[in-house]
C-alpha cells in the first residue's frame, strides 16, 4: 500500500522566545522520524542553555506585568487562543499524525479535548478567591491570605499527547498569572509549532507563553534554572526522577504527571458490552495503547472470565491497524524504533514468563511507504500472574493483561498491588460495591462504569510512580498558586 503519508509537508519548528522567532538553537538539530514510515521527515532545531536561559528571563520580564494584569483580560486571551484552535481543528489532527502518529480518524476529539480545558481555566481566572482567618488567635490579630504566582514555570511535555499536555498546563498556569516556558518532546515538535503561532496571533503579551523545542538537555537546563520558580511535567518516571534531584537543592516545588497500570476491575454483574469494549479498545487500539491512564490490567471475576477473554479477542481483532492518513485506521503506529522493540520485548517477556496469548503479539507489516513503520499488532495476554512484569511494569503499547480474581477483597487487593497509582475502573451494576470500591483503590481517580475521560472539571494525578500534585479542576490552578498569610496587628 502506497499512502500521501510522506507528501505531506511537516512545517519548520522555531523556537519562540518573547518576539523571536528563531530557525536555530544552540544545541544542534534533531532529526525527527515519521513513526508511520520510519523515516527522518524533518530536521528540528534543539534550545540549549543559551535560548533557555533567554527565553526565562523573557518571561521572567513579563511576569511583572502578566501577574497584574486583571484576571478578565486573562481569560479573555485563553478563550481567544481556544476561539483559534477549534477554527484549526483540521490543521492539529494532521499535525498529530506528523507527530506521532495518531489516527486523523480521532484527532479533531483531541483538539476539542483540548480547547474545552483551555476555556476551563479561562473561566478560573477570576475566581481565585482567598479567605480572611480567624481573629481568635492568642495575638487576637485579623488575618487573611493572599493567593499569588510564582512567576516563571518550567513546563516539560511527553509526546503521545502534543496538544493535550498544552492545554492541560499552559491556561491553568497563566491564568494564575504566571508565565510560562515549555519544552515539548523532541519527538512531537510541530503541534507545539501551531500552538505558538496561535499564542502570538491571540494576541498575548510577548514573554507570557514561550515554547522552545529541545531535548532532554534542554529539559534539565530549564529545572535547573535558578528563575523558574516551579516545574510542571508530564512524562515517565524515571525523568521525573531526575528531574525531583535536581530541584532539590534549591527546594523547587514540581506537579509531576507520570506513568500508569491502572487496573479495570470486571464484577460478574457488570455491563460486558460496556466493559469489554472500553477496556479493549483503550488499552490496545487507542493511540496504540501509548496511554497513561489506559486500562492496561483489566481484572475479571472468575465466574464470567472466559466470556471476558472471549468477547476481548473478538474486539482487538476488529481493530484497524495502519497509515495515520487513511480514514479507516483506528491505530497507527506506536512511537519510535525504540518503542517498537520495547513492546516487543516486554511481550516476549509475558510469554516467557506463562500467560496465555489471546491474540496479537506480532508487528503488522505494511508496504510501500509504510513498510518501515512501527506497526504493532493489538496484543492480548490472559492468565496473567499479577506479580510478573506485564502486570507491574508499564508497558505504553497495545498490550493488554487479563487477570482472574474470586471477589471484591481480592480485586483490590490485586488492583492495589503496584507501584503506580494513577487511575482505576470499577464496572458493576451494585452501587454500593462501586462505591466501596472507588474508595478503596489507592488512586488518583476512578471511574465506575466507563472510559476514562479526562474532562477539565475533575482533578487528574496520581500517587507513588504515577507522580505528584494535580491537573483538573479547582486542584489544577492552585497547583501555580502559593498561599501567603497575612496577619494585621
Ligand atoms: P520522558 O520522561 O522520556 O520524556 C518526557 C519529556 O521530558 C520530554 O520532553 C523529554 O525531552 C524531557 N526530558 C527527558 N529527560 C529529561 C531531563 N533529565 N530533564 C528534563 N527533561 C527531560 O517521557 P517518556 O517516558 O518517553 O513518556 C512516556 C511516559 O509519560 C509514560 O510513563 C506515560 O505514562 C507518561 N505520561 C503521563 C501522562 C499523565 O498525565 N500522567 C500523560 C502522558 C504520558
Amino acid at each position: 500500500m502506497t499512502t500521501a503519508t510522506t507528501d505531506l509537508g511537516r512545517p519548520d519548528v522555531h523556537l519562540h522566545i518573547g518576539t523571536e522567532r528563531l530557525a536555530e538553537g544552540s544545541a544542534g538539530t534533531f532529526e525527527h522520524v515519521n513513526p508511520a514510515t520510519g523515516q527522518v521527515d524533518k530536521i528540528i532545531p534543539l534550545a540549549g542553555p543559551a535560548e533557555v536561559d533567554r527565553a526565562v528571563s523573557v518571561a521572567a520580564a513579563a511576569f511583572a506585568t502578566w501577574k497584574r494584569t486583571v484576571p478578565a483580560e486573562r481569560a479573555r486571551l485563553l478563550n481567544r487562543l481556544a476561539d483559534l484552535i477549534d477554527a484549526r481543528t483540521e490543521d492539529f489532527a494532521r499535525l498529530g499524525a506528523m507527530d506521532n502518529g495518531t489516527p486523523m480518524s480521532g484527532g479533531a476529539g483531541g483538539v476539542g479535548l483540548s480547547t474545552s480545558w483551555i476555556r476551563y481555566y479561562a473561566g478560573w481566572a477570576d475566581k481565585v478567591t482567598s479567605e480572611v482567618t480567624s481573629t481568635l488567635t492568642a495575638g487576637g490579630d485579623l488575618g487573611y491570605t493572599l493567593r499569588q504566582p510564582y512567576g516563571v514555570i518550567g513546563i516539560i511535555i511527553t509526546w503521545n499527547g502534543p496538544l493535550i499536555s498544552l492545554a492541560m498546563k499552559i491556561p491553568a498556569a497563566v491564568a494564575a498569572g504566571n508565565t510560562v516556558v515549555v519544552k515539548p518532546s523532541e519527538l512531537t515538535p510541530f503541534s507545539g509549532e501551531l500552538f505558538a503561532e496561535l499564542v502570538a496571533e491571540a494576541g498575548f503579551p510577548p514573554g507570557v507563553i514561550n515554547i522552545l523545542p529541545g531535548d532532554a538537555a534542554s529539559g534539565a537546563a530549564l529545572v535547573e534554572h535558578p528563575q523558574v520558580k516551579k516545574i510542571s511535567f508530564t512524562g515517565g518516571p524515571a525523568t521525573a526522577s531526575k528531574i525531583l534531584a535536581a530541584c532539590a537543592p534549591t527546594m523547587k516545588p514540581a506537579v509531576l504527571e507520570l506513568g500508569g497500570k491502572s487496573a479495570n476491575i470486571i464484577f460478574e454483574d457488570a455491563d460486558l458490552d460496556a466493559a469489554c469494549g472500553f477496556g479493549t479498545i483503550m488499552s490496545v487500539g487507542l493511540l496504540a495503547g501509548q496511554g497513561c491512564a489506559f486500562p492496561t490490567r483489566m481484572l475479571v471475576q472468575q465466574s464470567i472470565y472466559e466470556e471476558v477473554v472471549a468477547r476481548v479477542k473478538a474486539i482487538a481483532e476488529t481493530i484497524v491497524v495502519g497509515d495515520p492518513f487513511a480514514p479507516d485506521t483506528f491505530t497507527g503506529p506506536v512511537v519510535n524504533q525504540a518503542a517498537f522493540e520495547r513492546i516487543q520485548g516486554a511481550i516476549a517477556k509475558a510469554a516467557q514468563d506463562g500467560a496465555r496469548l489471546v491474540t496479537g503479539g506480532a508487528p503488522v507489516q505494511l508496504d510501500g511507504d509504510l513498510a518501515g513503520g512501527y506497526y504493532l499488532q493489538p496484543t492480548v495476554f490472559a492468565d496473567v500472574d499479577p506479580d510478573s512484569d506485564l502486570a507491574q511494569e508499564e508497558v505504553f503499547g497495545p498490550v493488554l493483561a487479563i487477570i482472574p480474581f474470586r471477589d471484591e477483597a481480592h480485586a483490590i487487593e490485586i488492583a492495589n498491588n503496584t507501584r503506580y497509582g494513577l487511575s482505576g475502573y470499577v464496572n458493576t451494576k451494585d452501587i454500593g460495591r462501586a462505591l466501596r470500591v472507588a474508595e478503596e483503590l489507592v488512586t488518583g481517580e476512578v471511574k465506575i462504569n466507563g472510559a476514562a475521560s479526562l474532562v477539565a472539571t475533575r482533578p487528574f494525578g496520581g500517587l507513588g510512580l504515577s507522580g505528584l500534585g494535580k491537573e483538573g479542576g479547582r486542584a489544577g490552578i492552585e497547583e501555580y498558586l502559593f498561599t501567603k498569610g497575612v496577619g494585621i496587628a
